[in-house]
C-alpha cells in the first residue's frame, strides 16, 4: 500500500529530473514547448502540462529561472549566476550576456502613487546571426529582385 502511494511521486521526481538536466545542457532559454520536444525523447509518454508543471515547481523552488523579459514570459534558465540577456527582436530568442553592467540604482527614484521601487532590470534588444542574415537576403532581394 505504501509503495503504491509512493509510486507517483517517484514518477515526478525522476521527471523532474530529467527536465532539470536537459534545461541545464541548453543555452538557448527555452520555452515550456521547446523542451518538451527534447524531454518527450526520453521520456515518450510524458505531456507538456506535465513538463509546465515541473518548469514552474523548479522556479518556485529556487532552482532554475522563468525569465521576465519583455514579450517573453514562457523561457527557462538554469543558469542562477546573475547575468543579463539580450532578446532578438525579430524571432525572440534569448542569449545571456557574460560581462553584466551595474543595474540602475533605484534608491533615489520616487513615483507617486508606487509605495517603493523593488529592483531594476538591465536587458537588451538584439538582432541574432540567423535573423540577421535572413533580414540582409531579403534586402537583396528587395534591391535587385531580378537576382533574387
Ligand atoms: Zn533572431
Ligand atoms: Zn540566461
Amino acid at each position: 500500500m505504501a509503495e503504491l502511494n509512493h509510486q507517483p511521486q517517484t514518477r515526478m521526481t525522476q521527471q523532474r529530473a530529467v527536465i532539470l538536466e536537459e534545461l541545464r545542457k541548453l543555452k538557448t532559454h527555452p520555452t515550456a514547448d521547446e523542451l518538451y520536444q527534447i524531454v518527450r525523447q526520453r521520456l515518450p509518454r510524458i505531456s507538456l502540462g506535465t513538463v509546465y508543471r515541473n518548469l514552474l515547481f523548479l522556479t518556485e523552488s529556487g532552482q532554475i529561472t522563468k525569465l521576465e523579459i519583455a514579450g517573453n514570459t514562457n523561457r527557462f534558465d538554469a543558469n542562477m549566476q546573475p547575468h543579463q540577456h539580450v532578446r532578438c527582436v525579430c524571432c525572440g530568442s534569448v542569449a545571456d550576456i557574460h560581462s553584466p553592467v551595474c543595474e540602475p540604482a533605484i534608491d533615489n527614484i520616487h513615483v507617486p502613487g508606487f509605495a517603493r521601487i523593488l529592483k531594476s532590470r538591465v536587458e537588451y534588444d538584439g538582432l541574432c546571426d540567423a535573423c540577421a542574415a535572413a533580414l540582409a537576403r531579403q534586402e537583396k532581394v528587395a534591391y535587385y529582385p531580378d537576382r533574387a
